[in-house]
């Protein structure tokens, strides 16, 4: 079964940072600064990475990339509800709760460029007998001028190097362009670690959403897989360009997997006033979310962060995390 730090006193909740209540919410660990600088909030990443329980405990670090407005945030949620309430058969809510955890519905607020963490890690035991320490990260980045573009690619980077599990959020289809921003990102990233003769990083999944061509592939894992199968295929009449991009993507990831979701329907992509409650969400989004989620995050499934070959723990992570953001800030 999992376990849940969610009722034990763990954190220092008399910090400035946290909520009064003590109770677990996002918090803001990378910030890309008007400037373009980084700043990283050492204090607030120990606090959640040395907290008793987990600092030694190997680390599963799952986090979620792409756009903005393009739902992440949304999905993370139900991550969430999905580590809190999972032994429980409804983990994905009732029919009336709000959804609540990072925040979503861009709206008017200002678009930031960054990564905030669950201030909760979860403590779960893997089918092996294993305990390991599981960490949400949710990443916000603009990828639409030139200069946010480099931003953006920076956050891509460091999300990727610091997860065991990157799930690349796109939108309706796998462009040339999402495979190019992906091939950009990952070099980025690549150039800034030691050099290896193991793939640098770890799982990286596709997940297409609003996918609208179910009947040529349908949606789900099954579908993802032959679709992305021909999407990332290498043959000879390719341009090199585009031969160059699916090698590239090849050499990056150990697995590389995609899963196509439906649209959720009007109510979700355009009702100002909805507030993520599930009666308003079409049926099909929610079964495949029930496919989804546990996929992602059941104990079989999840691996922890390896880097050069070695497991790492919640404490390694930070100091990876430290000496990773020194070098973007050169
Ligand atoms: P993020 O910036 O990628 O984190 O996006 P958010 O999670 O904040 O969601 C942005 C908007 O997209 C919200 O209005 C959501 O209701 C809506 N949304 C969430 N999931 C989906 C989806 O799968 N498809 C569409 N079209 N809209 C979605
Ligand atoms: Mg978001």
């Amino acid at each position: 079964s999992w376990g849940s730090l969610s009722d034990k006193n763990v954190y220092d909740w008399s910090s400035e940072e946290e909520e009064p209540d003590g109770r677990a919410r996002p918090v803001q660990v990378l910030l890309v600064k008007d400037d373009h600088t980084f700043e990283l909030d050492e204090a607030a990443l120990s606090r959640i990475l040395l907290a008793e329980e987990v600092q030694d405990r190997e680390v599963v670090a799952i986090s979620v990339a792409g756009a903005f407005r393009k739902g992440k945030s949304f999905l993370m949620d139900f991550m969430l509800r999905f580590m809190y309430n999972h032994t429980t058969e409804n983990w994905v809510g009732d029919s009336d709760e709000p959804l609540t955890g990072f925040s979503w519905r861009g709206g008017s607020e200002r678009e930031t460029t960054g990564i905030q963490i669950w201030s909760e890690v979860f403590l779960v035991d893997k089918p092996d007998g294993r305990k390991v320490a599981v960490l949400l990260m949710d990443t916000q980045g603009t990828f639409d001028s030139q200069s946010t573009l480099r931003d953006s690619a920076t956050v891509f980077a460091l999300s990727t190097m610091i997860s065991s599990m990157q799930v690349y959020n796109i939108s309706q289809n796998v462009q040339e362009d999402d495979l190019q921003h992906l091939q950009l990102f990952t070099e980025y990233g690549r150039l800034a670690m030691e050099e290896t003769f193991l793939k640098p990083f770890q799982s990286m999944i596709f997940l297409v959403r609003d996918w609208s061509f179910p009947y040529e592939f349908p949606y789900g894992l099954e579908g993802g897989t032959k679709f992305l199968e021909k999407r990332l295929k290498i043959s000879e009449n390719q341009h090199e360009e585009l031969q160059n991009v699916r090698k590239h993507i090849h050499s990056c990831f150990t697995n590389i997997s995609c899963f196509l979701m439906p649209h959720p329907g009007l109510k979700v992509a355009t009702n100002p006033h909805f507030d993520g409650r599930m009666k308003e969400i079409d049926g099909e989004f929610i079964n495949n979310l029930k496919v989804l989620v546990p996929w992602l995050l059941s104990p079989g499934n999840i691996d922890v962060k390896e880097i050069n070959g070695s497991r790492i723990t919640c404490r390694g992570l930070l100091e990876y995390f430290k000496a990773y953001i020194k070098i973007y800030q050169g």
